[in-house]
């Protein structure tokens, strides 16, 4: 049994699972995400992705979201997709009403695809649209259209899905803040229950690290990209979305992702497929970033874990800040207290009314919260 259903000094709340489908069609320019291009292996990896479900067993408990990502979990056919749901169901506990999410590109689902995995019990749906601007969606390589987005998330309505939440990036090279904004406008026409924005940004090794380290492309000064974030804070805001942490809003509390939460909140999650990381509350630990690795350790019985790492109470403490403070929630200062015996409030005093008057953070209802500038801001609040 994981420590973290024992004793974990972690926050409460049933653990989460995390499925990692590892497989693109092409790889977009920009990602620094784990996964690759070559199919062939797909009955293995998910014959050993049935195999590290099984290994874990029961132990974890009852898990209350279930978050299929990738890589492009859609590039699954859908009795795939079922079958594995079948399978998670017969190793794992998952809670009738757990939150069942599917990453899908535009490129990929049809009616019949999304009525399939509604069926299986999906209850939402996260669709990458990024842009919907053909140009901008070419320059960072994906390979579905505007046009393709919007028929997407008319699918999913049409298929039943009542959560649907649609993936942003801003900060493109060039990109102003109005253009921003109609692409905000052109989102929020789609009635989402769920915006996830994210910030473009340049990962070690991919062809845009490349060509940004020859010149060939710049990101937005930080000036810009400050105007970017608050354009999007208060768009969003005027629409009617809480901004719950610093790239995802959601249309009610109802909506919030109630997977990602569990990270901000250091509850445990399990994750399953290469590369995957898991969380049990003070042990971290994630799986060889391999496909042909994975499959060969499960074939061989054994869990793929490639490396863990025990947090000391110092870093839980940091993490726990660090997290917080990207939240509207903030940082609950008796629950921190509690949980890492340092009064906040008393320790930090003149840190907190001078961040305070700057307009940074706020105390209400017993919590260190980040405001909107806050937010922008949010790593160096950490620090505290
Ligand atoms: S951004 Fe998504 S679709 Fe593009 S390569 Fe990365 S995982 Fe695949």
């Amino acid at each position: 049994m994981p420590a973290a259903m024992t004793d974990h000094p972690g926050a409460g709340g049933l653990p989460g699972l995390y499925v990692h489908i590892p497989f693109c069609l092409r790889k977009c320019g920009y990602c620094g995400f784990f996964s690759v291009t070559d199919r062939e292996c797909f009955p293995e990896f998910l014959t050993a992705l049935g195999r590290e479900a099984a290994l874990h067993g029961p132990g974890w408990g009852r898990f209350d979201s279930l978050h299929i990502g990738g890589g492009t979990p859609s590039l699954l056919p859908a009795d795939d997709l079922v079958r594995l749901l079948d399978d998670l169901r017969t190793c794992f506990t998952i809670d009738p009403a757990a939150e069942i999410t599917v990453e899908v590109n535009p490129g990929d689902v049809d009616p019949q695809y999304l009525r399939t995995l509604r069926s299986a019990g999906v209850n939402r749906l996260t669709i990458g649209c990024q842009s919907f601007d053909d140009a901008v969606l070419a320059f960072l390589g994906r390979r579905h259209t505007a046009r393709q987005a919007l028929a997407a998330v008319e699918a999913a309505r049409g298929a039943g899905f009542a959560n649907i939440g649609l993936d942003l990036i801003f900060g493109i090279p060039g990109q102003s803040a109005d253009h921003w904004r109609q692409t905000l406008a052109g989102a929020c026409s789609l009635g989402p229950d769920h915006l996830s924005c994210y910030q473009l940004t340049i990962e070690a090794g991919t062809p845009f690290a490349r060509r940004h380290n020859s010149g060939e492309i710049a990101l937005p000064d930080d000036e810009t990209q400050a105007d970017l974030f608050l354009a999007t804070s208060r768009t969003l805001a005027d629409k009617g979305f809480l901004q719950y942490e610093v790239s995802n809003f959601a249309r009610s509390r109802g909506t919030e992702s109630r997977h990602n939460s569990k990270y901000w909140r250091h509850t445990p999650y399990l994750g399953l497929g290469p590369a995957a990381h898991s969380f049990d509350g003070r042990r971290r630990w994630w799986n060889v970033r391999s496909v042909e690795g994975y499959i060969a350790e499960l074939r061989a019985g054994r869990l793929p874990a490639a490396e863990s790492e025990l947090l000391t109470a110092d870093q839980l403490r940091t993490e726990a800040l660090f997290l917080g403070m990207r939240t509207s929630e903030g940082v609950n200062l008796g629950e921190f207290r509690r949980r890492f015996g340092q009064d906040l409030r008393g320790e930090k005093a003149d840190l907190i009314a001078r961040l305070a008057k700057e307009g940074l953070v706020e105390l209400r209802d017993g919590c260190l919260r980040p405001t909107r500038a806050g937010m922008a801001v949010s790593d160096s609040l950490a620090l505290l």
